[in-house]
């Protein structure tokens, strides 16, 4: 059924072709194949199918076609050597997370988290029995100083959300690797455009494919990628036991979500760059985060790891929430979400939303200021940004 390029392709060119199974009508666009089983043409072939002695589908909580076209579109991406697809980013995260750890066993995860993030660890499973240490992704000591006989799992996502602190991938890998434990990328805000943290040592990525991989505010998605070793052994049971597994209609979605992806976040990137650079030059914003500035405090280790800059900014405003307010309330393109990674730009007050939930105490410590503002750039002419920006702005 498959007929992939035999060359290897570059990255836009797999975009497009990568994972294509065709049946025998020979369609053009990827087909939809909405059913929960599959028939078999007897009772042998059944028998067969259920031993792993041939090959095919069994039932959709464990794959189906649409499903793994995306799965294989994804791996030639990240070059991953196995991938599966799961209903949402949490999905993703809390499987590639829970299904190798048991009671007594120790994770050692980098403090700056998505919220639900934080919550499967430090509540889920804490409540399982599994300890957790939370430390600054960029200490390194702090990653080795937590290290304890019964660490199993290292956990980080980078850049963070929402300051976009770069945590150094390649020497937590080392470290993760010196002690046996399993680490575990969330690779969102980079994009599997940006950042490949398999090449950089991580042993599980993770995305939430509802951001950049759809990118066009549809339908929500996730994906685990490793070794076919990893999936297979550590995954694969859990997995089709407990069901995360991604619709078909969502994957289809998210297939053609990836054909687009490198010229969408080529282009957000373009425009992120420009607008974080019109913010940094305006006196009422006292500083803005963006991972593609020489300013940026971590900017050695994004040299070495990213290919890119970002399609989020962070900024801060000097007048604290009362002018991040004017300002999200005044502009007009760019609207108010808690969202990211969609064609529509998006900006968040995090203090009061995504991570309301923290004391202020943590918040501070994770430089989530009253004034600081996430923003995620889209696919609008980046001057109707700068203008918008610049507008608001007079109301602040
Ligand atoms: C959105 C997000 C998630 C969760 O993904 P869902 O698809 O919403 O479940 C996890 N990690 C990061 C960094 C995210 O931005």
């Amino acid at each position: 059924m498959s007929n992939e390029p035999r060359r290897p392709v570059r990255p836009a060119t797999a975009m497009v072709h990568g994972g294509t199974m065709r049946s025998g009508f020979g369609e053009t666009s990827e087909a939809l194949f909405l059913t929960q089983g599959f028939v078999y043409p007897s009772a042998e072939a059944a028998e067969a199918r259920f031993k792993g002695e041939a090959p095919g589908f069994i039932y959709s909580r464990y794959g189906n076609p649409t499903t793994r076209m995306f799965e294989e579109r994804m791996m030639a991406l990240e070059g991953a050597e196995d991938a599966r697809a799961t209903a949402s980013g949490m999905a993703a995260i809390t499987a590639a997370l829970q299904c190798q750890v048991k009671a007594g066993d120790h994770i050692v995860s980098s403090r700056a988290l998505f919220g639900s993030c934080r919550y499967v660890v430090e509540t889920v499973l804490g409540r399982a029995g599994v300890a957790s240490t939370f430390v600054d992704g960029r200490d390194l000591s702090a990653w080795e100083a937590a290290i304890r006989p019964e660490t199993r799992v290292f956990f980080m996502e980078t850049p963070t959300n929402p300051t976009l602190e770069v945590i150094d991938i390649a020497a937590v890998a080392r470290l993760a690797k010196g002690c046996g434990a399993t680490l575990v990328v969330d690779n969102v805000f980079a994009t599997p455009m940006q950042q490949k943290p398999l090449e950089l040592g991580a042993d599980v990525v993770v995305y939430s494919a509802t951001k950049h991989i759809d990118g066009q505010g549809r339908c929500l998605g996730g994906v685990i990628l490793s070794s076919s070793e990893w999936i297979e052994k550590t995954l694969q049971d859990f997995f089709r036991h407990t069901g995360p597994s991604l619709s078909p209609f969502n994957a289809w979605t998210l297939l053609k979500g990836l054909e687009t992806l490198p010229l969408r976040v080529a282009h957000q990137t373009a425009s992120a760059a420009r607008l974080a650079d019109s913010l940094a030059a305006d006196a009422r914003i006292s500083r803005v985060l963006y991972p593609g500035r020489s300013d940026h405090p971590d900017a050695a280790v994004i040299a070495r790891q990213m290919s890119g800059g970002s399609t989020l900014i962070a900024f801060e405003l000097a007048g604290g929430k009362k002018a991040a307010f004017r300002l999200s309330n005044a502009l007009q393109v760019v609207k108010i979400s808690n969202n990211l990674g969609d064609a529509k730009s998006l900006v968040t007050h995090p203090a009061t939303t995504t991570h309301k939930n923290l004391t202020p105490e943590a918040r501070a410590e994770l430089g989530i200021s009253d004034g600081l503002l996430r923003l995620s750039v889209g696919l609008e002419d980046v001057d109707d940004l700068i203008e918008d920006f610049a507008e608001a702005l007079t109301a602040v």
